[in-house]
């Protein structure tokens, strides 16, 4: 383990984590409304242009957990750091925390996984097919795989899963498919690990509701990532 890499990882995570929370706030809007003008907390309005956006600190006073957004986007670039060590592929996934980051607090707050985040997801991934070229085909095999399946789970009545959810699993699983098919099974698996018990949880408490699902793909991509 190179301790100056956990280093660099740890400030890199910590300081693009740290203007996340305004974006996400702005952000955080039902399906097909525009981007927040004005704070949905305590309606200040906001700075039109990029000074509207570009912001260290909570967004607001209001805002919930900016301290554990900059602590998780650390982490989760430590973990990487550790696991991953002073590979190609360690960028590729530093720079991907970054929108992953962003679509877990809008999913949290919205239940919304915006399709442009999604997709720049995916094009952090883009260097992963000049690295390993070798695994080009499988990786869009997984993703395709995974599209058809988790369709079809969106499809059926009660299904309880968006079809920002498909995409995401589709993109995560294509980025998976690059470090092997244990990593695609395993980022199959741990999100409905993650996300079962807290969803029987909150059903025996009589608290049962929808659940956002894009927070533990990401968790469970992380996690096949860092155990691949
Ligand atoms: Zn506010």
């Amino acid at each position: 383990m190179s301790v100056p890499l956990v280093i660099l990882a740890a400030v890199f995570g910590a300081s693009t984590a740290a203007f996340l929370p305004r974006v996400a706030h702005r952000l955080a809007v039902p399906f097909g409304d525009p981007a927040r003008s004005a704070c949905a907390l305590c309606g200040r309005s906001f700075a039109t242009g990029p000074g509207g956006w570009v912001r260290v600190g909570a967004s607001c006073s209001g805002f919930p957990a900016y301290g554990l957004t900059v602590l998780v986007g650390a982490s989760v670039s430590v973990l990487l750091a550790v696991t991953l060590g002073p590979s190609p592929q360690l960028p590729v996934h530093l720079l991907a925390v970054v929108p992953g980051l962003l679509l877990a607090l809008i999913d949290l707050r919205c239940l919304r996984l915006p399709d442009p985040l999604v997709a720049g997801l995916g094009v952090t991934a883009l260097p992963l097919a000049l690295l390993r070229p070798d695994r080009l085909v499988p990786a869009l095999l997984a993703g395709l795989v995974v599209f058809a399946a988790y369709l079809m789970i969106a499809l059926l009545p009660g299904g309880g899963l968006g079809l920002g959810d498909v995409k995401l699993a589709a993109v995560l699983a294509t980025i998976l498919g690059f470090a092997g098919w244990p990593a695609v099974v395993t980022g199959l698996v741990v999100p409905h690990l993650i996300n079962g018990p807290i969803a029987l949880a909150l059903l025996l408490r009589g608290r049962g509701r929808p659940l956002p699902f894009g927070p533990a793909l990401l968790a469970g991509a992380l996690i096949a990532v860092t155990t691949a």
